[in-house]
């Protein structure tokens, strides 16, 4: 049994400069060398980035994604991978769309930096090492390990600017715990197949937008949001409403890219055909809007991405937000 480390930076491995603040710079043995308990689990130690994750992009994940599956090629029982907190919903997500092993891949980070009084970086490595060293974490795909809980990717939001507590599913709850060092799974969703990693030349070119309606918003933001643009994802209202005025402006920009259709609120999903009013859920789909269900704007971004990278058509890019959200 060993697991594979992959380090990308974060607050998890930032440490002071004097000049203002931290920044990424811990190595993995570093991280590794400050966990109590960590010994036990043979790890193979790779440093990739050490970068706030505000700087990843999806080429990176993806080429992690690839060392990742040629170490659990190589034997590698599970994956680890340290990074900012910031975006690791995203990654996580984009991750999880392409991973294709049984191995669990699973992704933790920090909140308190090492230089602060306890930091819970140390508590999340170890964590995250025993969910990938466990049986019971396979065929689950990408997870999140963080303040002993265990989240599924395509659940798990951050939820918290500072709070330790940051992680959170709030549409299935956690899929288990790590209590007293052992992993509790007390749920196993069903996984979809992984998609088709795209061509990263392809994926770098595709462009996605995501706009957040707001009270008395200005629809002309939209033309300008939507140039060259892709494809487009909104945030709506509450179960997926928006202004009035958006709906002739969206249904223009429909006919020209696919545009999904998720809600602002942060859990639940946008509805189908309850609401009648201009601008409401039914109007808008009957526009060309796609209902992205219960994926939040940032998940639907980057499952609009990935499918339109892969070539997928409007047919397609339907059917997949039907079985995703
Ligand atoms: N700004 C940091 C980052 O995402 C935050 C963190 O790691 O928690 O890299």
């Amino acid at each position: 049994m060993s697991v594979a480390l992959f380090t990308l930076g974060g607050t998890i491995a930032m440490a002071g400069t004097g000049v203002g603040g931290v920044v990424s710079r811990l190595t993995g043995a570093d991280l590794t060398a400050a966990v109590p308990g960590l010994a036990a689990i043979p790890l193979d130690v790779r440093d990739v980035e050490a970068v706030p994750s505000a700087a990843l992009t999806y080429p990176q994940i993806l080429d992690l994604v690839d060392a990742a599956g040629a170490a659990v090629a190589d034997g590698a029982t599970g994956v680890v991978v340290t990074q900012g907190t910031d975006t690791l919903e995203e990654t996580a997500y984009l991750a999880d769309l392409v991973w294709p092993h049984p191995a669990p891949l699973v992704l933790t980070g920090a909140m308190r930096n090492p230089t602060l009084a306890g930091p819970d970086g140390p508590a999340n490595l170890l964590a995250a090492a025993r969910v990938a060293a466990a049986p019971a974490a396979r065929d689950l795909g990408v997870l999140v390990a963080f303040n002993d809980e265990i989240h599924a990717a395509r659940f798990v939001r951050k939820t918290h600017s500072t709070s330790t507590a940051t992680f959170a599913s709030p549409n299935a709850g956690p899929l288990g715990h790590v209590i007293e060092g052992e992993v509790r799974l007390l749920t196993r969703p069903p996984r979809h197949a992984p998609l088709p990693p795209p061509d990263a030349d392809r994926l770098t070119a595709t462009r996605v937008a995501l706009h957040t309606v707001t009270l008395d918003d200005d629809p002309a933001v939209l033309d300008l949001l939507a140039r060259d643009r892709d494809g487009l994802v909104v945030a709506g209202f509450g179960v997926g409403h928006v202004p009035p005025a958006f709906a002739p402006v969206l249904e223009a920009v429909a006919a020209r890219m696919p545009v999904v259709l998720t809600s602002r609120t942060g859990a639940g999903s946008v509805l189908r055909h309850t609401y009648g009013a201009v601008g409401s859920e039914t109007d808008l789909r009957r526009r060309g809007l796609i209902w992205g269900g219960l994926l939040d704007p940032y998940k639907a971004k980057v499952l609009l991405r990935l499918l339109l990278a892969a070539g997928a058509g409007r047919a397609e890019i339907v059917d997949a937000f039907a079985r995703h959200g």
